[in-house]
């Protein structure tokens, strides 16, 4: 039997390789990686592991020595070149061509990049060499320019600041996290950092990235204003890597087209992760989400389609981000959302916002209220309808809720 050759070796892919095994695939699984690396989460790069508390093999996703007694070959530091639908096969940097039965496509995103951006001290964070060599430079009293006010910048201004560096961050948007959280959120974010000597200035753009001698020297926004920096956090957002995909004729817009069951439009080849784009039936809306908790379930999905013990991804995706002693969960998708209820307690910092659509629950961001982002989770994912006046009564006691019956 040939074997199933998963492309990519982040969080999806190495899922996708130990489903296959817990789910009973015999044949052989190839997974292929173009980092030194095997397999490792993403998350604490902006935060413990850039604190410098946390030693690379707690990033570990398995022990290396997982691969080989699982009979898992991890093939490291090389590319997928093409894949080659017709033939079943992929060509890979080293000149090797390698036949599958099934592939699955797990290449994630790359950053955005500023223009001319190649100078000493522009830093981008993807991958763990990014935040070792981020490491090196965030110390006390370095003068930090972030740009984007999104998750990798907010998480990488927190840690910044408690390294005792000066942070400025400049934002597109007139406010931050835009794309994931309303206003309340953002305004309550804002307000907690700016408490903690974080500056902001939105919205604005960076046109210049200013240098001396191939040394960043200050960033030169849209109203011409210079900021001195010492470096720059580029998070600008990232896009899916689905050229590998697009270049075998399999269907993509904004990410790899997936089904409920991971499949592409190609025969015996599926997507999972960052880089897929799929209906999100819980939601009624096509998404393309970036999160561990995507690259997890869609990973096992991909693998059960092979093994032929279908799992469809029906899920409600969730999301979490800790800055300074705010953690923040988030469950749901808010797009389009007509209402908000927002519950606080301030002794704690802790504060939940509901989203509403036709009186409907959406979503829930919870700061340091996790009994809250638990049960709208499970409220979600059981599809209880839950209105705004449900919310209310409950007098943020939502465990009060999970007796409601599903629809
Ligand atoms: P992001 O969350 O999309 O945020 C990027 C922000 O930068 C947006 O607010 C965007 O505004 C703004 N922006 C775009 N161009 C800009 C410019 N030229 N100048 C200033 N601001 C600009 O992306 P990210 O923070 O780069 O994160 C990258 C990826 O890492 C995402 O997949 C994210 O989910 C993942 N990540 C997740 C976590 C977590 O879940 N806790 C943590 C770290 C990273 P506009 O929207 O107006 O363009």
């Amino acid at each position: 039997m040939k074997p199933v050759v998963i492309i990519g070796a982040g969080q999806a892919g190495s899922q996708a390789a130990v489903s296959l095994r817990q789910f009973g695939w015999k044949g052989g699984i190839i997974l292929i990686g173009e980092e030194n690396y095997a397999p490792y989460q993403r998350p604490p790069l902006s935060k413990k592991f850039l604190e410098g508390d946390l030693p690379f093999e707690r990033l570990l996703l398995k022990p290396e020595t997982y691969y080989q007694t699982s009979e898992i070959g991890l093939r490291k530091s090389v590319r997928v070149e093409a894949i080659n639908p017709e033939e079943k096969t992929v060509s890979l940097s080293n000149g090797e061509v390698v036949e599958f039965s099934s592939a699955i496509i797990a290449t994630g995103t790359t950053p955005r990049r500023l223009p001319d951006d190649e100078i000493d001290g522009a830093f981008y964070l993807r991958s763990v060499a990014d935040s070792l060599a981020l490491q090196d430079r965030i110390v006390d009293g370095a003068k930090i320019v972030v740009i984007g006010a999104g998750y990798i910048g907010l998480e990488v201004a927190a840690t910044a600041r408690k390294r005792g560096a000066s942070v400025t961050v400049i934002e597109a948007a007139p406010r931050i996290m835009a794309r994931v959280t309303g206003d309340f959120i953002s305004g309550y974010i804002q307000q907690y950092h700016e408490k903690q000597g974080v500056e902001f200035r939105m919205p604005h753009i960076v046109n210049e990235l200013m240098s001396e001698n191939g040394k960043l020297i200050s960033c030169k926004l849209d109203n011409g204003d210079e900021i001195d920096a010492d470096i720059a956090v580029i998070g600008i957002g990232v896009l899916p890597c689905d050229e590998l995909a697009a270049s075998a004729s399999i269907e993509c817009d904004n990410g790899i087209k997936v089904d409920e069951n991971c499949r592409t439009n190609q025969p015996d080849i599926y997507a999972a992760g960052d880089c897929t784009n799929h209906y999100n039936e819980h939601f009624a809306v096509q998404v393309r989400l970036e999160s561990v908790h995507n690259a997890i379930e869609q990973g096992k999905t991909a693998a059960a389609a092979i093994v032929g013990d279908e799992k469809p991804y029906r899920q409600a995706p969730w999301f979490w981000s800790d800055q300074f002693d705010l953690k923040i969960q988030s469950v749901g998708i808010n797009a389009g959302h007509d209402d908000v209820f927002a519950f606080e307690d301030p002794e704690k910092n802790a504060v939940s916002a509901f989203y509403f659509k036709n009186e409907a629950l959406l979503a829930v961001d919870a700061i340091n209220r996790p009994a809250d982002y638990l049960a709208v989770r499970k409220l979600l994912q059981d599809k209880v309808p839950i209105s705004r006046a449900d919310i209310e009564t409950a007098n943020g006691d939502l465990k009060t809720l999970l007796s409601k019956k599903p629809s």
